[in-house]
């Protein structure tokens, strides 16, 4: 995956995957094939649960599911998206037909996909499809008219590469309102970091970049002289701006992206761009105010450009263009970008199958058209019902624990219960579909294609500025594995795709189903309550609404949990940076301890009986970890250790169940096991 940025400028705190995929049986199916949300195969009985859950519950899953030659990364998650992608690919193979039965939904997505397929063509035509904004470029003359063509190569591919991205969002301290927003980009490596750090792995990733770059420049018919000294200046340009950049865990600070501007304040920090010029090509419309999320970034550009000579900055932008389109060029392109985003960067060895990058790319572009054709085939009204009847659960038990916790004041407590009780569950799908008529897909024009349906969701969001919030707008497709907390609507989102099985199987007893789906709920739900989300209110407002002393006691216990996984080692010298996850590792918590007592309420009047040699008990913890076997290639663990606010899977399982009781109960563990912290040590927040 190429290192995007949010093309929405909202705070989505997710459940977290984000690599994809695996070819295993390539074929397309026309069911989802079915695995057990408890799968005792997939344990390691030998192993201790008491000393390392994760290996009990996962060992065999690692055993038998090594990580594909196309993967960076390979989980539950993971395998269970490739499930709905193969699923995903038989609708979309079947919908490319060219027939007249198709209905306009089915000819979009089929016609979408016939485009992307057809490599030869693709091939046939290099860089070609370039040439257009390539002249562009060449021909700008002058510095002033450097607003009106990122505008226009914005509004081609929606990329922050440009310096910067554009989009709307609510403004976060009147979340009525919908704005413009600016945030910083314009780097191609994955972090800030990545050009600044001293060590001897970023220094070969910096080498092996500037050849990429100059590969690139070359293969745009540049000389390898010239390519050579292209590169050297999108280095240097890139790394002035990575120092003016905040780090990853400066932007977990609300507060530190949120800066009001008017159109006139932003004329007089950066003259050097026509910022009416770039609103018009883009269709934003700058008023009342826009949110600038990096103020110090977007002064740093203004030195950039007249720093730079104009052809400087030409090769700038023409880097930018060519690295984020590369994946929709000939083959050579795609080649080079996979040898260093994915193969050096990643540790992949093989390039995905082309059917897999082109049902992503339907998902992507076209998420819910397709997700109206899996939500019909495999997501059932029950499910729905089901999905909800939990998370109502969930955040009655978090009613109850708000009130019981004695380190809560009544005035707080009473904002929790508010925000709380505002909260909504959006499920699976949403009540209107998005209406996709407009874009013009063609069968034999895939870069088109790509940039006509970029260019509709960027005009979709920007006509969202000044009008009231959408809240039944979601930004994950149905078929999606994951789930979002967003602190803005103050509203937790499932798509149909985390609710079926491995993750929620309704042929499964409870235990399991509350330990990993209830957990997942959970998670969610406790975003809006952990070190970011907190800070917003009922209503989505960046506002403080806590007494001092109670956010002093939730600081405290916070730092209980960071200062815990602050000692997990992720490979070589590298330990997991616990500011960055802290979120995560709060919601992971708080997550299964509200679906625990979920779960005890659903079962009260049941008499549970054991499984497979199993108590129901531990079959919940064993359902939990389950959700998170995976394994993860070396160089991707050192990727994801710098730009990942997730913990590693290992630890999102074995930290979670050291400071839950109930687990050193269920497996009777030694007080001195190492899944068992004595009882002053444990950490609890929620
Ligand atoms: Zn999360």
């Amino acid at each position: 995956m190429l290192p995007t940025r949010p093309r929405l400028i909202f705070l989505a705190l997710t459940l977290g995957i984000c690599s994809i995929a695996a070819a295993t049986d390539d074929q397309p199916t026309t069911s989802l094939p079915y695995t057990p949300s408890l799968d005792i195969k997939a344990m390691d009985r030998s192993a201790d649960p008491c000393e390392d859950l994760h290996q009990f519950a996962c060992g065999n899953w690692l055993v038998n599911n090594p990580i594909p030659s196309d993967q960076s990364r390979w989980s539950t998650y993971g395998k269970a998206y490739v499930d709905n992608q193969r699923y995903l690919w038989g609708i979309l193979q079947e919908n490319a037909k060219d027939n007249p039965q198709r209905n306009a939904t089915q000819t979009l997505i089929g016609d979408y996909f016939a485009a992307c397929m057809n490599t030869d063509k693709i091939d046939e035509q290099g860089s070609q499809p370039l040439s257009d904004d390539l002249q562009a470029i060449a021909q700008l003359e002058d510095k002033k008219q450097l607003g009106g063509l990122i505008g226009r190569l914005i509004k081609h591919t929606d990329a922050s590469a440009f310096f910067m991205g554009l989009g709307s969002q609510q403004d976060a301290e009147d979340s009525s309102l919908m704005i413009g927003g600016i945030h910083a980009g314009g780097l191609s490596l994955p972090d800030r970091d990545y050009y600044l750090e001293i060590n001897e792995n970023k220094e070969a990733t910096r080498q092996a970049y500037v050849a990429h770059l100059a590969a690139m420049f070359e293969l745009l018919g540049e000389s390898a002289e010239q390519a050579g000294t292209s590169a050297a200046t999108v280095m240097r340009i890139e790394t002035t701006l990575a120092k003016a950049s905040l780090t990853r865990v400066e932007r977990r600070d609300p507060h530190k992206v949120y800066h009001r501007k008017s159109l006139q304040e932003l004329e007089q920090m950066v003259p050097a761009i026509n910022w009416t010029a770039m609103f018009k090509q883009t269709g934003l419309n700058p008023a009342p105010w826009l949110n600038l999320s990096q103020p110090a970034f977007i002064t740093e550009t203004q030195a950039t450009i007249e720093r730079e000579s104009l052809d400087d900055l030409k090769t700038y932008l023409r880097w930018g263009l060519v690295n984020t389109r590369a994946q929709l060029l000939s083959k050579p392109f795609r080649d080079q970008d996979f040898a260093f985003y994915k193969a050096h960067l990643r540790g992949i060895t093989e390039q995905s199958p082309r059917w897999r990058t082109c049902v992503s790319q339907v998902d992507n572009q076209l998420g819910e058209a397709l997700g109206r054709e899996f939500v019909e085939r495999s997501f059932p009204p029950e499910r729905r019902e089901e999905a909800r009847h939990m998370s109502m659960q969930i955040q009655q038990v978090m009613a109850e624990r708000i009130n019981q916790l004695a380190w809560l004041s009544p005035e707080t407590r009473a904002q929790a219960q508010d925000k709380l009780k505002k909260m909504r569950n959006k499920i699976g799908y949403p009540n209107k579909w998005r209406d996709y008529s407009s874009i013009k897909i063609s069968r034999d024009d895939y870069f088109g294609n790509v940039t006509r349906a970029t260019g509709f969701d960027l005009d979709r969001q920007l006509a969202r500025i000044g009008k009231p919030v959408d809240l039944d707008e979601w930004f994950m497709s149905p078929a999606t594995v994951n789930a979002y907390y967003n602190p803005s609507m103050n509203d937790i989102n499932f798509p149909a795709g985390v609710l079926i099985p491995p993750l929620y199987d309704s042929k499964m007893d409870d235990a399991p189903n509350y330990g990993n789906t209830g957990g997942t709920i959970g998670h969610e739900l406790i975003h809006g309550f952990d070190d970011e989300g907190r800070q917003f209110d009922a209503d989505g407002n960046l506002r403080d609404w806590w007494t001092g002393q109670d956010a002093a006691a939730f600081k405290e216990r916070a730092d209980c949990i960071r200062d815990q996984y602050a000692t997990y080692h992720v490979i070589d010298d590298i330990f997991i940076n616990s500011e960055l996850t802290s979120g995560e590792d709060i919601a992971d918590l708080g997550g299964l301890v509200l679906a625990w007592e979920a779960w005890k309420m659903e079962t009260a009047d049941q008499q549970l009986e054991p499984a497979d040699g199993f108590s129901p008990e531990q079959r919940f913890f064993v359902g939990f970890a389950q959700w998170a076997c995976g394994g993860e290639r070396d160089e991707s663990l050192r990727l994801h250790a710098a730009t990942d606010p997730h913990s590693p899977p290992k630890y999102r399982i074995n930290g979670v169940v050291v400071n839950m009781p109930e687990f050193a109960r269920a497996f009777s563990c030694k007080a001195d096991a190492a899944m068992v912290k004595p009882v002053e040590k444990v950490c609890r927040i929620w």
